[in-house]
């Protein structure tokens, strides 16, 4: 009994500074707004309420400035007591909307927020004088009746509100927590690709300043392509952030969502084919990322491999051997003359990205760290150093199909000796260009590596 009697002098007191607070701003003359929580019981704030109250308080901001509110920020007040989260802010002399208007606004605001019922927003005039416009809010617990009838008629206890509103706080916190990841996943996603095409020139490759190997695609279309696919990268987000069933089992879910998107892909092309290796790669890639973020928090190279790695299992001998009979696709041709260094990215996929992980992502994660600051030509050579990097590992099935495994071989050759010297890349761009060469599967892995590169070097 002490102890409570304890706690609820320490919030009348925190009250009174509030409304101390509040009585400066009367004395010069200012409206106010507040903004506060109904938190029933004690403590009434924690790190979960002050989590939910800062993404109101700052959402509420945003509100009034889109609604021309004018308030006076070098003056706002943000107290955390024993009576709970508060913020409070005067509103300029001259603004054009007067009190009761500016009621009916966050009247409208609390009622479209999720979990409207717990916010409280309060204006008071410059006489002291609460505004209202005579709507009574409703009860937070069972939306049937008015809040303060609830109250006094004690219709539910403090405990069973409490509860209901923690659980609530806990279920917006992770969708936030949620949507704030898969958004910033799919940008990358994005930036990932425009980079890949924006790096010119390339060695047969389409680029900003030429077609390489290519008469059907140029610069636009892999920009038409790009803004397509945008919407699938979200997909295989949310799939993998949900994801809780058997891997061996994802595949055809993965490829659901990406035979959509290659559909899309052909409209927005006008039927070329620009980023088919990229939805099979990024659609396991994201997936992937998706899932681990989600259950640790973080991610980490080696759980990724792995995981692609048990994705893929089987994908090589299931989708090129078990066909082989009746030869129809560019892979299944290329694993039937080559086996597995014909299996292209398949191959690669099925071992975890192994010409990404070489030597390609630590060459990005040392030299592209703060690439915001990178000027463009920076940009560029990083870039472009990357993609030989891989050129010089990765089996590309594109390049066996075009040519030969001498064109391969000697390809892989060229891009090892660019690496170092200006004079071979040149060498390499008009030896692919001379003999229809098209790198095709390094410049979708030059993606995947930069995809991987933005996701470890953010606080997802
Ligand atoms: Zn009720």
């Amino acid at each position: 009994m002490v102890n409570s009697q304890k706690i609820l002098e320490k919030i009348l007191n925190a009250r009174e500074n509030r409304a101390q607070q509040r009585a400066q701003f009367l004395k010069q003359q200012f409206n106010t707004l507040s903004l506060s929580l109904n938190i029933p019981g004690y403590p009434k704030s924690n790190e979960l309420i002050s989590t939910f109250f800062l993404e109101v308080k700052n959402n509420l901001i945003n509100y009034l400035q889109a609604n021309r509110v004018e308030l006076i920020y070098e003056k706002e007040t943000l107290i955390v007591d024993e009576a709970g989260d508060f913020f409070i802010i005067p509103i300029a002399k001259n603004s054009k909307i007067n009190v009761l208007e500016l009621k009916i606004l966050t009247e409208n605001f609390e009622s479209t927020q999720t979990l409207g019922r717990l916010i409280d927003v309060d204006i008071f005039n410059d006489l002291g004088v609460p505004i209202s416009s005579g709507k009574k809010k409703l009860c937070y617990f069972c939306g049937k009746h008015a809040a303060i009838s609830c109250m006094r008629n004690k219709r539910h206890t403090k405990e069973e509100i409490r509860n209901l509103i923690f659980n609530d706080l806990k279920k917006i916190q992770a969708i936030s927590i949620k949507n704030k990841r898969i958004n910033t996943l799919v940008a990358f996603a994005s930036k990932a690709i425009l980079y890949e095409i924006s790096l010119s020139p390339k060695p047969g490759l389409v680029s900003f300043k030429d077609t390489g190997s290519h008469t059907d695609m140029h610069f636009f279309t892999f920009l038409n392509s790009a803004v397509a696919l945008t919407p699938f990268f979200n997909k295989f987000c949310e799939l993998g952030y949900a994801y809780t069933g058997k891997i061996e089992e994802i595949l055809p879910k993965i490829r659901h969502i990406g035979i959509k998107a290659e559909q899309e892909m052909f409209k927005a092309t006008g039927n070329v084919n620009t980023h088919k290796g990229i939805i099979f790669l990024f659609g396991i890639s994201l997936f992937s990322i998706a899932k681990i973020i989600s259950e640790n928090n973080r991610f980490s190279d080696t759980t990724f491999k792995y995981l692609v790695i048990e994705i893929s299992n089987g994908i090589v001998k299931n989708e090129l051997e078990l066909n082989s009979k009746k030869v129809a696709t560019h892979g299944e041709l290329m694993y039937k003359k080559y086996g597995k260094l014909g299996a292209g990215i398949r191959q690669e996929v099925a071992e975890g990205f192994p010409s990404v992980f070489k030597n390609a992502l630590p060459f990005l994660d040392k030299n592209f760290k703060n690439h915001q600051k990178l000027n463009q030509e920076e940009i560029q050579e990083i870039l472009q150093t990357t993609l030989l990097h891989i050129i010089s590992l990765n089996n590309d099935s594109n390049i066996l199909y075009r040519s030969n495994f001498e064109a391969l071989t000697h390809v892989k050759k060229l891009a090892k000796n660019a690496i170092h010297s200006k004079k071979s890349y040149i060498e390499l761009c008009n030896y692919c260009k001379e003999n229809n060469i098209s790198p095709g599967g390094s410049a979708d892995l030059l993606s995947v590596s930069l995809l991987i590169h933005f996701v470890k070097n953010a606080q997802l």
